[in-house]
């Protein structure tokens, strides 16, 4: 039996893509050595495909920043502002990515960064406008990359981001509707097919993940029309969806002439019952996506065979017909790269983990285990009768009276406006200052342990002094302590909490150049002992003005972890929220007045069907948020901060998290979000951020000025509303670099003061 992969983790075994990008951007690397850098990983990738056994190895999986902005530059979807005279196709592609700041003309911000699906990666959101007409740009990587691998000796199927998801999210700016943008893109999708075809490439395989969505008639009938127009190709065309099922599109997607179908059986169940349904075309092959790529366990090798052979039985499919195939459910990118190397772990932990090279040899063996059992005589009756493994997502009962905060929110308000007394249009930051190098070493040093303890935490307060001198003086309302203690947000809640282990190298691609190491939830969690409040009573202790205590919710430790899963999510989540609750009543006790508790990813685990959203995932996750601070007093000013929101389908949910202020990312989409806010009459103070935080770009007052107001006319009804607004950057700004950060911040401060003085009788 054939066995498939859709994409391979693309950052090297020790992040040298990462390490060899930023030299490049800071200048100290050329564009060749970056190229080589890449095509380096690229070998390694292949070659460990092939030697795996792997039968159709990708490529063009691989990105130097993500595979969809790829896909806007090979298509020719380059807006207007980045066709700046004289940069090169490398230079044009960052500065879509990450803005541009390098003199009066040559000043351009980043295009929209967007959750991946239900992943923790994240995309950049191309933008077509009226004047948009797509062009195939020479020469066309995914050309390139697949003489690369031919040229090594690997015959690959080029992984091109398929027409249908590349056009739904897109954002378009003018006047034109998606499907007037299909005939144009199909034309350069054919191109791109001859051109391969020409190459010696036998198959491509278009990823569609799209497909997995609530789709409506136009998405349907989009679809169609461009695969209409796109499958009569000079060579095999495959489809690959991941991240769940096609329940609205089967029947299109089947119709098509798709050599090959890759399915995710591991997201998607509901693709089993639509095989029960329906038949699945009789000369097709069928890849069946039955090993995850987003979990980091072993394979129950039993179950998944059994699995095959449900698929088996119901689509005609068999390794004997030459017509199954057995797959990993997604591409690879969202798990480390290898067990290997991870010898501080306990070798028991060890022995239950696969990441990415693990998982080619579990769908080998797979495969081979198939080909001896005949998978068409299999019954599922004749199975062992065991239970499999816990739903994941069954709630357990939510403890109601713990989950409940009194009073309501608007008397809180008045106690708090009382307590705090904070001038209207209250700024702040997300929590993090710039981690620069020293803050870096400081830490790597201490890990080595080439510094001790003392030293290393009283360098952390000094480091704490100045970020709260640093606010003090540009003049900012609530202050933070700055996070110098932290690499990560979960890691350091991890390393704190019982229950969690974690690698020494296992890295996961953020975005671009930002990579994550998500700790493992091995076994039951609670809190050892205070994790935060020793640092915070002390940046406390430093100023008049408020410190924000710092937390990361429930729902995002569990979300950036890699979950266990022999028990249900939720139960892993209130596991989490009661240890964050004894933190934040300690907190609370040691004076500490307003608590941040940021869901930055509450949104990453959310079911991408609407119908299953609340039943499979809010009636918990916001009980578990509610958790953490439903035991403070009124008086206590709780935060929230979430990232890249696009809450516009969970308004109401986001304000049942009953916090009293939520400060979230709205730069990049231009405030997009706030009439919704207001249309459903959002009762948290906001804090929608003023400016994108992940470009190096300054901006000026007049552009934040103008931030201000137009958030403050967007949440209103009659009349711009600046009460209950705040103003903060978009996120945390450990990412910058010092100087743009405090010229930022000082634009921030004067931005506001302006408005002050100007709106103030517009303001309570
Ligand atoms: N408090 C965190 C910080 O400022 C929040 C980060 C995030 O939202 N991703 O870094
Ligand atoms: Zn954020």
């Amino acid at each position: 039996m054939k066995t498939s992969v859709q994409g391979y983790p693309r950052i090297g075994k020790h992040r040298e893509l990462k390490f060899a990008t930023e030299a490049w951007l800071r200048g100290e690397l050329s564009e060749g050595e970056l190229h080589a850098t890449g095509k380096r990983i690229r070998a390694e990738s292949w070659k460990k495909m092939a030697e795996a056994g792997i039968d159709r190895i990708p490529s063009n999986d691989f990105s130097l920043y993500d595979p969809l902005l790829d896909t806007a530059c090979l298509v020719g979807a380059i807006p207007e502002p980045y066709r700046i005279m004289g940069l090169s196709a490398l230079e044009t592609l960052f500065a879509m990515a990450r803005g541009r700041q390098k003199g009066e003309t040559d000043n351009v911000k980043a295009l929209p960064m967007r959750k991946w699906f239900n992943t923790n990666y994240h995309y950049i959101v191309s933008e077509l406008s009226d004047g948009t007409r797509f062009s195939l740009s020479h020469p066309a990587k995914p050309v390139e990359e697949f003489l690369e691998a031919l040229s090594l000796g690997i015959s690959t199927t080029p992984v091109i981001p398929g027409a249908m998801t590349f056009l739904s999210l897109a954002r378009l700016t003018g006047n034109r509707s998606r499907s007037d943008y299909a005939d144009d893109l199909a034309r350069v999708y054919r191109e791109l097919l001859s051109e391969l075809a020409e190459a010696g490439a036998r198959e491509v395989v278009f990823d569609e993940p799209y497909l997995a969505s609530d789709l409506d008639e136009s998405d349907k009938s989009l679809f169609v029309r461009l695969y209409e127009l796109i499958t009569p190709a000079p060579l095999d065309v495959a489809l690959q969806i991941p991240y769940g099922d096609i329940r609205d599109v089967w029947q299109e997607v089947m119709s098509l002439p798709f050599a090959r179908i890759a399915l995710d059986f591991i997201e998607g169940p509901e693709n089993l019952n639509l095989l029960r349904k329906h038949s699945f075309p009789r000369k097709t092959i069928l890849t069946a996506g039955i090993i995850s790529g987003k979990n980091v366990w072993k394979t129950d090798e039993g179950q998944a065979l059994d699995l095959l052979g449900e698929i088996s039985r119901l689509s005609g499919c068999t390794s004997g017909n030459g017509r199954l195939e057995a797959g990993i459910a997604s591409s690879l990118v969202h798990v480390p790269l290898t067990v290997a190397g991870e010898s501080a772990l306990d070798p028991a932990i060890v022995s239950r983990l696969s990441f990415a090279e693990e998982k080619l040899a579990e769908l080998v063996l797979l495969s081979v285990c198939c080909e001896k059992t005949d998978l068409r005589s299999f019954n599922p009756n004749d199975s062992d009768g065991g239970e499999g493994p816990a739903s994941l997502y069954t709630a357990p009962t939510i403890p109601q009276e713990e989950c409940t905060r009194t009073p309501e929110r608007h008397i809180r308000r008045t106690i708090q406006a009382r307590r705090f007394a904070l001038p209207p249009l209250p700024t702040t930051t997300i929590g993090s200052f710039p981690q620069t190098s020293e803050v870096r070493s400081l830490r790597a040093a201490w890990r080595k342990g080439a510094i001790d303890t003392t030293t290393y935490t009283s360098r952390i307060r000094e480091l704490t002094v100045d970020c709260i001198r640093e606010q003090e003086e540009l003049g900012l309302d609530v202050l933070v302590h700055g996070e110098f203690e932290r690499t990560d947000m979960v890691e350091f809640f991890g390393q704190q909490l019982k229950g969690f282990a974690f690698t020494a190298n296992g890295w996961v691609q953020s975005y671009g150049t930002r990579c994550v190491k998500p700790p493992l939830i091995v076994s039951d969690v609670s809190r050892k002992g205070p994790m935060t409040v020793e640092l915070s009573v002390y940046a406390q202790g430093l100023t008049n003005k408020p410190v924000k205590g710092m937390l990361t919710g429930p729902v995002t430790i569990l979300n950036w972890s890699f979950p266990r899963e022999d028990i249900p999510l939720a139960a892993q989540a209130f596991q989490i929220a009661r240890a964050l609750r004894e933190e934040v009543l300690d907190l609370e006790r040691n004076g500490i007045g307003i608590i941040q508790i940021d869901e930055a990813a509450l949104q990453e685990k959310l079911p991408r069907r609407k119908a299953d959203r609340r039943a499979a995932y809010l009636s918990w996750a916001i009980p578990a948020f509610r958790m953490t601070h439903a035991g403070v007093k009124p008086e206590t000013q709780i935060h929230t901060h979430m990232c890249y929101s696009d809450f516009t389908g969970i308004v109401r949910d986001i304000d049942e998290m009953d916090a009293d202020v939520i400060t979230f990312e709205a730069a990049r989409s231009d405030h997009a979000l706030l009439a919704f806010l207001a249309a459903e009459h959002f009762q948290t103070a906001v804090g929608p951020g003023i400016y994108d935080i992940h470009s190096p770009r300054v901006p000026d007052v007049g552009e934040l000025y103008d931030a201000i107001h137009r958030c403050a006319r967007l949440l209103g009804k009659h009349g711009p509303a600046f009460d209950g607004l705040w103003v903060n950057p978009d996120c945390g700004l450990k990412t910058r670099g010092r100087e743009e950060t405090i010229h930022s911040l000082a634009n921030l401060v004067e931005a506001t003061r302006l408005v002050r003085q100007e709106a103030v009788h517009d303001i309570d």
